[in-house]
């Protein structure tokens, strides 16, 4: 697997070099944002590991134009401690995942082993976490065998949670994409279909499926 680190701290920039390299993977690294920039419109990576504050472009103003070109690349997010805001507004761009720095080198692999795997695994048509599977074509959807009947709009809000487990997505990211509405924060529309999904889904179920992170958003339980 082939990784680029876009991080300007030559330390932590090493120290993920020779971690991920001692576990098989091909790092490039850049200390530079237009130069990471560069590298990764111009090379095939199959996942990124991005610094939110850099010399020249930024971390946040990167993962912009990745997700405007709709490149299917991975995004692992690195921020400061106390970069709350950037880490939000960095799930909203469209990241995969963060950490926040320190972090031990297995988290990191860790997650990049999770966000690889979900990117490889987009173009399947059949989501199944845990008992409950989607199918996206006949837009079908069990739980233990169950059949649930879903509206096209439930369907979307839990084909869009099961597309990838274990990462958060918040209101505005799901208004977006499930209504293509820009988010209004005095709305609770989110909210109202989550409840209504879980009474569908999770309800009968003794294993809850649809998680709340409080003050972020949701998320699919992630498959153990
Ligand atoms: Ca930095």
């Amino acid at each position: 697997m082939k990784i680029l680190v876009i991080e300007d701290e030559k330390k932590i920039a090493s120290f993920i070099r020779k971690g991920l390299e001692a576990q098989g993977f091909v790092v490039d690294v850049s200390h530079h944002g237009d130069e990471g920039f560069t590298l990764l419109t111009t090379r095939p990576y199959d996942a990124v590991v991005l610094d939110i504050m850099l010399p020249g472009r930024d971390g946040l103003s990167i993962l912009r134009s990745i997700r405007e070109r709709k490149m299917p690349l991975p995004v692992v997010l690195l921020s400061a401690r106390g970069e709350l805001n950037e880490r939000i507004e960095g799930l909203n761009l469209g990241a995969d995942d963060y950490l926040t720095k320190p972090f031990f080198i297995e988290e990191l692999i860790a997650r990049l082993h999770v966000v690889t795997r979900r990117a490889a695994g987009a173009g399947q048509s059949i989501l199944a976490i845990a008992d409950l599977t989607i199918n996206l074509l006949t837009r079908e959807v069990t739980r233990g065998g169950r059949h649930i009947e879903l509206t096209a709009r439930e369907f979307s809000l839990l084909e869009l949670l099961a597309r990838s487990p274990g990462r958060v997505l918040t209101r505005a990211q799901i208004c977006e994409q499930v209504w293509s509405y820009d988010f209004d924060p005095g709305t609770n529309l989110v909210d109202v279909y989550i409840q209504r999904l879980r009474k569908k889904v999770d309800a009968e179920a003794p294993e809850k499926l649809i998680e709340t992170i409080r003050g972020v958003g949701y998320r699919m339980k992630q498959d153990s």
